[in-house]
């Protein structure tokens, strides 16, 4: 930015050329990006000392630097041309529409792209009930990972008579190798206001608390930058755009445990009290935060929302499958040639996340698994590139669709090890509180450690399969029903890896 603002000076370009940043563009494997409108060139991997060339080429001859063109991974060929490169192609982008297009330090970028409008058809043109059908209709499943239909929740908590009502969004996003959230908070952070104003104005609650990890302090900063603007701009507080409804947001910062991503840990760590999950019911919508009747979505869920109530329920149902509607947002990472965050339509299949927009695996190795949802998903095997990604279909293959993380693994990763690093992570972020949890997983993973060191014997594998299934049945939370299924989707699709290693055939 610092190489781009000398070189425009020096050559006297300030009436011509605006510069500005944007948030992520998505293709993390060849950042830093810049993008010169309107002929929607893309230059990758930029150092400040390429910057006078490009001031100088392009800005004033209006021809390329071929060497900072994209290239494309399977062809070589080089790609000039923001929207002729495959990864961005090959997605349907709604949530991330805005993200490495707009400033997300200026609120006027995101109104010019229809930014609170959605807001204001809700408030001066439908009743709070109407936003509830709304929501309802368009099948709108909760993006956190559970999949609950948002409209219904929403429904539960308005018709709660207890007040005063809280909405929260949950940005506490800890699955390793998952940035979904961050990356939208950090390039468009009023499409989670507005969704959350629209939230709070269809529930019939008047203050918002969004509950976002310490480790991640730019989007932080920037949804800070944001709610002042959207202040400044009569957006948030009193009398919202001259309506009778108010509604401010308070941003709480996590304090890095996993386990307060489970709503209600995250409850009890807004209220100040250490973060443990507790028994459900009471839900959040019946008792949540001070006892009071709360609706917790994820960011991806209320940032949904404004794009439905502007374009309606039947825009929003038309894309995806019979029973997952809208998008899917992963970060896609690991053995692939394009890691970075992406967006496509439910039921697009795992092979053609892959091979389309990640461009296949890198090195040009052979595919060998994925690994979706998170520590506590699961992983596939090669059969599995022809799944639908979908709520359904992930889950009954033994993985989880989860919050987004998509990790491609090939012939070199060893599955057993893959596993033990998942359940390891799950064994340190649980809180302790109940002993399925806390004594299975610890069991569970001294027994893998066993057998990676090729100490292990056959027994072990029923062994682990008993721990699991009863771990997965008996756990409070979330994290100790989820922590086996990287154990036993690996037993289910890579047996003959645990045995090379008992046999110690490796
Ligand atoms: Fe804590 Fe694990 Fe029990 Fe959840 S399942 S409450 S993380 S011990």
């Amino acid at each position: 930015m610092e190489s781009f603002r000398e070189q425009i000076k020096l050559h006297d370009l300030e009436d011509e050329v605006s510069l500005s940043f944007s948030g992520c563009h998505g293709l993390c494997s060849i950042g830093p990006v810049v993008v010169i409108y309107p002929e929607d060139i893309f230059y990758c991997q930029v150092e400040p000392e390429d910057v006078p060339e490009i001031v100088e080429k392009t800005l004033i001859r209006g021809k390329l630097v071929d060497r900072l063109l994209f290239k494309d991974p399977i062809t070589d060929e080089a790609i000039p041309h923001y929207h002729q490169i495959p990864f961005y192609m090959n997605q349907t982008r709604i949530l991330l529409r805005n993200c490495g297009l707009i400033n997300p330090e200026r609120i006027e970028e995101y109104i010019a792209r229809e930014g609170y409008q959605g807001l204001a058809k809700a408030l001066y043109k439908m009743s709070p009930q109407h936003v509830i059908e709304e929501v309802k209709s368009s099948n709108l499943r909760g993006r956190g990972g559970g999949g609950f239909p948002t409209g219904v929740k929403w429904d539960l908590t308005r018709k709660n008579p207890a007040e005063p009502k809280y909405v929260i969004c949950n940005a506490d996003e800890g699955d390793p190798g998952a940035f979904m959230d961050r990356s939208l908070i950090e390039g468009d952070p009023h499409a989670l206001i507005e969704g959350m104003l629209i939230a709070g104005y269809a529930i019939g609650a008047q203050k918002g608390f969004i509950y976002c990890r310490a480790e991640y302090p730019l989007a932080i900063q920037r949804l800070k930058i944001a709610i002042d603007q959207a202040k400044e701009y009569g957006l948030l507080g009193e009398g919202i755009l001259g309506s009778n409804f108010n509604f401010d947001i308070e941003i709480k910062e996590g304090a890095g445990a996993f386990v307060c991503g489970e709503e209600t840990a995250l409850i009890a760590s807004i209220e100040g009290r250490r973060g443990e999950p507790r028994p459900r019911p009471p839900f959040p919508a019946e008792k949540g935060l001070w006892g009071k009747p709360t609706n917790i979505n994820n960011v991806k869920s209320y940032a949904f929302v404004p794009q439905i109530i502007l374009n309606g329920h039947e825009w929003f149902s038309s894309i995806g499958t019979e029973k997952s509607k809208g998008t899917a947002v992963f970060a896609l990472t690991g053995k692939v040639k394009n890691t970075g965050l992406l967006e496509i339509p439910m039921g697009t299949t795992i092979g053609e996340i892959i091979f389309d927009v990640g461009e296949g695996v890198a090195k040009d190795r052979q595919f060998k698994a994925v690994q979706t949802g998170g520590p506590l998903g699961g992983c596939l095997p090669s059969d599995a590139l022809n799944l639908p990604v979908d709520f359904d279909s992930l889950t009954a293959s033994g993985a989880l669709m989860g919050s987004g993380g998509m990790i491609v693994v090939d012939e070199t990763t060893c599955m057993v090890e893959l596993a033990r690093f998942f359940l390891q992570f799950a064994v340190a972020e649980s809180c302790g509180q109940c002993t399925p949890c806390r004594v299975g997983g610890n069991k569970m993973l001294e027994i893998l450690m066993r057998i990676t060191k090729g100490q292990g014997k056959m027994e072990d594998l029923d062994m682990l399969e008993e721990i699991a299934k009863f771990m997965k049945k008996a756990s409070l939370c979330a994290l100790g029903q989820g922590a086996p299924n990287p154990v036993l989707s690996t037993l289910r699709y890579f047996r003959d890896e645990y045995e090379r290693h008992i046999l110690d055939l490796r």
